[in-house]
């Protein structure tokens, strides 16, 4: 099943910035896809289209199988909600608010009470190797760990698909390893992960490279090997293993 279809999408900004110019893509559940391309390319774009946070100006977006379009703002914020997780670059956590509320917060819109937000959050913690920190503010955390608390955060709800924008941007490659050792995980454990990146060797780590230019795709490349052990990858990622790329067929 696709967690998100988008069919022939345009955007033009206001000043006739073409941003997207037709725009076909298909996310079947269950994979790690990068989006990459020079900066202007259309990414953040694309992932806002994604996301419904933005809509598109011509052509179809499907999320969860719901024509986007369709959806009124209450049913798009229930869908963003029951169906997205969002990390992006700067972490954005509450100062002065523990690991847990920053992430109890998270659902505060699922309709969830305080008790069983708590739980969830510290489950999300949990899985993302911050167990033993529940109790700390940001200031207290490396950039990496707040991070990590950042993607607790987007998952505490079991959403299917998470978005990630450039997600390790801010941080040193030690952390930014840590940050996709965890997100490597969340992957195997079923989540459909989405990850915009400039960085040539995370996009090499993920199973899946669209390639962006000038508001089209230019490439879709699926690596013909399955991930194994992401914690090797992580450390050998290579730009080379491009080579293990195979142009997929187009749509
Ligand atoms: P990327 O994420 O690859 O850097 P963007 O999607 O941010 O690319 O931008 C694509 C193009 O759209 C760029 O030319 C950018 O300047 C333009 N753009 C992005 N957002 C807006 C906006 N809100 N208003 C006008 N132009 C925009």
């Amino acid at each position: 099943m696709s967690v998100v279809e988008l069919h022939d999408v345009t955007k033009v900004y206001e000043g006739h910035v073409e941003a997207l110019r037709g725009v076909d893509l298909t996310v079947e559940r269950g994979e790690l896809v990068a989006i990459v391309g020079p900066s202007g390319s259309g990414k953040s774009t694309m992932l806002h289209m994604i996301g419904t946070l933005d809509l598109p100006t011509t052509g179809t977006v499907r999320v969860a199988e719901y024509d986007v379009a369709e959806l009124s703002d209450r049913e798009l914020s229930a869908l963003r909600a029951r169906h997205l997780g969002f990390v992006f670059q700067q972490f954005h956590l509450a100062p002065g608010v523990s690991a847990l509320d920053n992430v109890a917060d998270g659902l505060l819109y699922s309709g969830i009470g305080l008790r069983a937000r708590r739980e969830l959050a510290a489950s999300a913690l949990e899985r993302v190797g911050l167990g033993h920190r529940l109790g700390h503010r940001p200031n207290q955390l490396s950039g990496g760990e707040q991070q990590r608390v950042a993607v607790a955060r987007a998952v505490a709800g079991d959403p299917p698909l998470l978005l990630a924008d450039e997600p390790t941007g801010n941080l040193d490659s030690a952390s930014g390893a840590e940050v996709l050792t965890v997100l490597g995980g969340l992957h195997a454990a079923g989540t459909t992960i989405a990850i915009i990146t400039h960085d040539a060797e995370i996009a090499a780590w993920c199973h899946r490279q669209v390639r962006l230019r000038d508001g089209r795709i230019v490439a879709d490349l699926t690596r013909a090997a399955d991930l194994t052990g992401v914690a090797d990858l992580t450390r050998n990622a290579d730009p080379e293993r491009a080579a293990g790329f195979e142009q997929g067929a187009p749509e």
